[in-house]
């Protein structure tokens, strides 16, 4: 195996004043969903093995049936379980870069080789596994609808693709509704962003059944705890108006973001997520100078910039006084 190359993830979990860089739900969680876990009964037994009951309040959120879905600890775990269960050891994993920093690690430590390669030659490129990130992390730029397809239509029935749609609540645009006509696609969605239960661990893949039966093969039952399957399953329904009105203040604030990052000269990138990704030559060291204020963002090394989560407005009126401030210093 290959694990010994692959580094734990560490990221910075120092407390600060002003936490923008994960890109979690700033508006905190559907008060449904808290509500569901404090006055939940607890058991000694074992949650449902493939959280059934989770699945049926997804299938009603995304129109698919409940044989095209299979839940997750988190995103993360269902992208893992993908990967496992589509490609072999040996096998290349396509993506157009920058992308998700986990995805490589997840090629690496199933034992595919990850390979940055632009979208017009993903499918291409040969590769057993594709993968597609919508809205993309960490620029935020959408892949359009009809460059999804062309990969779709030129992938061979050897081929699998995966799209990230971890940010599509922010986006308004999905291709989920291709799951039923495409073998290859397989999309993953996350309840970590919109609708705010990073701490809960809920991810969910669309698939066809096929698919679906090989990715919950491919790792072990009870991958969602009895807490969190409540929780999210509140959420969905529920807690769906709360979702909604919080993603219109996040692209909101958004927005305000992105004309205040101009006036300053900069270009931030077209984001169609809860965070913008602005381009900075000396990201680093202007997010050090940044933390040292107290307000924690994302910074990257190539492409150079940093990726800023969205939040109330006056929170990122403070986080972007600290960016002047660290850009006279830094
Ligand atoms: C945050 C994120 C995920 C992972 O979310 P989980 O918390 O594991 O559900 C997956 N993909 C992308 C692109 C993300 O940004």
């Amino acid at each position: 195996m290959r694990t010994a190359a692959i580094a734990r993830y560490s990221p910075d979990a120092t407390p600060c004043r002003i936490d923008l860089s994960d890109n979690t739900n700033a508006w905190g969680m559907p008060p449904a969903a808290r509500a569901a876990i404090t006055s939940m009964e607890l058991s000694a037994r074992y949650p449902s093995a493939y959280s059934d009951e989770l699945k049926t309040a997804i299938s009603a959120y995304v129109g698919l049936p409940i044989d095209s879905i299979a839940t997750g600890c988190g995103s993360d775990d269902v992208l893992d379980a993908a990967i496992r269960a589509f490609g072999r050891p040996g096998d290349r994993l396509v993506y157009p870069a920058p992308t998700f920093v986990m995805i490589p690690a997840f090629a690496s430590l199933n034992g595919l080789v990850p390979e940055p390669t632009p979208l017009d030659r993903l499918a291409t490129s040969g590769a057993r596994v594709i993968y597609l990130c919508s809205p993309n992390n960490p620029t935020g730029q959408l892949v359009i609808r009809s460059d999804i397809e062309a990969v779709l239509r030129q992938a061979t029935s050897e081929q699998v693709v995966i799209v990230d749609e971890a940010y599509a609540e922010f986006a308004g645009e999905s291709v989920v509704d291709l799951v039923a006509h495409h073998a290859q696609l397989v999309v993953t969605r996350t309840m970590s962003k919109a609708f705010g239960l990073a701490g809960l661990r809920v991810g969910y893949v669309l698939a066809s059944p096929e698919r679906i039966a090989a990715i919950e093969t491919s790792r072990g039952p009870y991958m969602v705890s009895a807490v969190a399957e409540q929780a999210a399953v509140a959420a969905l329904t529920i807690g769906r108006d709360w979702m909604r009105s919080r993603v219109a203040l996040a692209i909101e604030s958004r927005e305000r973001l992105v004309v205040e990052l101009r006036q300053r000269g900069l270009e931030p990138l077209d984001s169609a997520a809860n965070f913008v990704f602005v381009p900075i030559p000396n990201a680093l060291a202007v997010a050090a100078e940044m933390a040292s204020s107290g307000v924690r963002v994302r910074a990257f090394g190539d492409p150079a910039g940093l990726r800023i989560t969205v939040a109330p407005w006056p929170i990122l009126q403070d986080a972007l006084r600290a960016l002047d401030e660290a850009r006279r210093c830094a």
